[in-house]
Protein backbone atom coordinates (compact mmCIF):
# COMPACT_ATOMS: atom_id res chain seq x y z
CA UNK A 1 0.00 0.00 0.00
CA UNK A 2 1.27 3.16 -1.02
CA UNK A 3 1.63 5.01 2.33
CA UNK A 4 2.06 9.13 2.36
CA UNK A 5 5.77 10.20 3.21
CA UNK A 6 6.46 12.25 6.52
CA UNK A 7 6.86 15.25 3.46
CA UNK A 8 3.27 14.67 2.35
CA UNK A 9 1.66 14.43 6.09
CA UNK A 10 3.24 17.35 7.13
CA UNK A 11 1.95 19.61 4.12
CA UNK A 12 -1.88 17.98 5.21
CA UNK A 13 -1.31 19.11 8.58
CA UNK A 14 -0.45 22.47 7.26
CA UNK A 15 -3.39 22.76 5.25
CA UNK A 16 -5.92 21.38 7.74
CA UNK A 17 -4.31 23.73 10.26
CA UNK A 18 -4.65 27.30 8.13
CA UNK A 19 -8.11 25.65 7.47
CA UNK A 20 -8.58 25.58 11.28
CA UNK A 21 -7.05 28.92 11.70
CA UNK A 22 -9.44 30.47 9.04
CA UNK A 23 -12.70 28.37 10.36
CA UNK A 24 -12.27 29.59 13.94
CA UNK A 25 -11.45 33.68 12.41
CA UNK A 26 -14.80 33.19 10.52
CA UNK A 27 -17.12 31.22 13.32
CA UNK A 28 -15.98 34.06 15.83
CA UNK A 29 -17.12 36.74 12.97
CA UNK A 30 -20.84 35.03 13.08
CA UNK A 31 -20.76 34.52 16.76
CA UNK A 32 -19.96 38.72 16.74
CA UNK A 33 -22.41 39.69 14.19
CA UNK A 34 -24.94 37.08 15.90
CA UNK A 35 -24.04 39.01 19.32
CA UNK A 36 -24.87 42.41 17.30
CA UNK A 37 -28.19 41.38 15.77
CA UNK A 38 -29.54 40.05 19.01
CA UNK A 39 -28.73 42.83 20.82
CA UNK A 40 -31.89 45.38 21.74
CA UNK A 41 -32.45 47.97 19.69
CA UNK A 42 -30.36 50.54 18.94
CA UNK A 43 -31.74 54.23 20.26
CA UNK A 44 -32.77 54.94 16.71
CA UNK A 45 -35.48 52.13 16.38
CA UNK A 46 -38.09 52.68 17.66
CA UNK A 47 -38.47 49.09 19.59
CA UNK A 48 -40.82 46.91 17.81
CA UNK A 49 -40.30 47.64 14.36
CA UNK A 50 -41.49 44.27 12.41
CA UNK A 51 -39.40 45.08 9.73
CA UNK A 52 -36.35 45.27 11.00
CA UNK A 53 -36.73 42.31 13.39
CA UNK A 54 -38.27 40.34 10.59
CA UNK A 55 -34.21 41.45 8.49
CA UNK A 56 -32.52 40.60 11.60
CA UNK A 57 -34.18 36.90 11.55
CA UNK A 58 -33.00 36.63 8.38
CA UNK A 59 -29.67 37.64 9.24
CA UNK A 60 -29.58 35.23 12.47
CA UNK A 61 -30.72 32.43 10.01
CA UNK A 62 -27.55 33.02 7.55
CA UNK A 63 -25.17 33.47 10.05
CA UNK A 64 -26.36 30.17 11.77
CA UNK A 65 -26.37 28.13 8.36
CA UNK A 66 -22.37 29.67 7.91
CA UNK A 67 -21.87 28.60 11.31
CA UNK A 68 -23.25 25.38 10.91
CA UNK A 69 -21.49 24.49 7.52
CA UNK A 70 -18.43 25.71 9.39
CA UNK A 71 -18.62 23.44 12.56
CA UNK A 72 -19.42 20.40 10.21
CA UNK A 73 -16.54 20.99 8.57
CA UNK A 74 -14.33 21.68 11.99
CA UNK A 75 -15.83 17.80 12.90
CA UNK A 76 -14.34 16.68 8.71
CA UNK A 77 -10.76 18.04 9.34
CA UNK A 78 -11.09 16.41 13.52
CA UNK A 79 -11.66 13.06 11.35
CA UNK A 80 -9.14 13.84 8.75
CA UNK A 81 -6.69 14.77 11.55
CA UNK A 82 -7.40 11.19 13.19
CA UNK A 83 -7.18 9.71 9.96
CA UNK A 84 -3.22 11.34 9.60
CA UNK A 85 -2.68 10.15 12.62
CA UNK A 86 -3.25 6.88 12.12
CA UNK A 87 -1.47 6.40 8.89
CA UNK A 88 -5.02 6.35 7.36
CA UNK A 89 -5.44 9.35 5.51
CA UNK A 90 -5.15 8.05 2.27
CA UNK A 91 -6.84 4.73 2.24
CA UNK A 92 -10.65 5.48 1.00
CA UNK A 93 -13.03 4.37 3.63
CA UNK A 94 -15.24 2.63 0.58
CA UNK A 95 -12.71 0.55 -1.64
CA UNK A 96 -9.62 0.91 0.76
CA UNK A 97 -7.52 1.80 -1.93
CA UNK A 98 -5.21 5.06 -1.67
CA UNK A 99 -6.76 8.51 -2.52
CA UNK A 100 -3.80 10.37 -4.49
CA UNK A 101 -1.65 12.65 -2.64
CA UNK A 102 -2.72 15.50 -5.15
CA UNK A 103 -6.30 14.91 -3.83
CA UNK A 104 -5.63 14.85 -0.64
CA UNK A 105 -3.40 18.36 -0.88
CA UNK A 106 -6.37 20.13 -3.01
CA UNK A 107 -9.17 18.62 -0.45
CA UNK A 108 -7.78 17.37 2.80
CA UNK A 109 -10.62 16.36 4.49
CA UNK A 110 -11.52 13.94 2.11
CA UNK A 111 -12.37 10.33 2.68
CA UNK A 112 -12.94 9.10 -0.80
CA UNK A 113 -10.84 8.03 -4.09
CA UNK A 114 -12.03 9.64 -7.00
CA UNK A 115 -13.77 7.26 -8.52
CA UNK A 116 -15.92 6.15 -4.99
CA UNK A 117 -16.57 9.88 -4.41
CA UNK A 118 -18.29 9.67 -8.05
CA UNK A 119 -20.52 6.67 -7.35
CA UNK A 120 -21.11 8.40 -4.41
CA UNK A 121 -22.42 11.45 -5.56
CA UNK A 122 -24.19 9.69 -8.48
CA UNK A 123 -25.68 7.48 -5.53
CA UNK A 124 -27.43 10.70 -3.64
CA UNK A 125 -28.41 12.45 -7.25
CA UNK A 126 -29.86 9.06 -8.00
CA UNK A 127 -31.82 8.91 -4.95
CA UNK A 128 -32.67 12.53 -5.16
CA UNK A 129 -34.12 11.64 -8.33
CA UNK A 130 -35.58 8.32 -7.09
CA UNK A 131 -37.54 10.52 -4.44
CA UNK A 132 -39.06 12.57 -6.59
CA UNK A 133 -39.97 10.47 -9.46
CA UNK A 134 -40.83 7.07 -8.36
CA UNK A 135 -40.87 5.00 -12.00
CA UNK A 136 -38.16 3.50 -13.91
CA UNK A 137 -35.04 5.12 -11.93
CA UNK A 138 -32.80 2.82 -9.91
CA UNK A 139 -34.16 -0.33 -11.29
CA UNK A 140 -31.80 -1.45 -14.00
CA UNK A 141 -28.19 -2.41 -12.78
ZN1 LIG B 1 -12.35 4.21 -3.39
Amino acid sequence: MDELTEEQVAALVRRLEERVASLQTSIRDHLAQLRDVSAPGHDSTPPGDIVDQADAGLQRDEQNDAMSRETIEMQEIALAFDRLSTGQANVCIDCGEPIGFQRLLAQPTATRCVACQDDSERGEFLKARGNRNQNGIGTAR
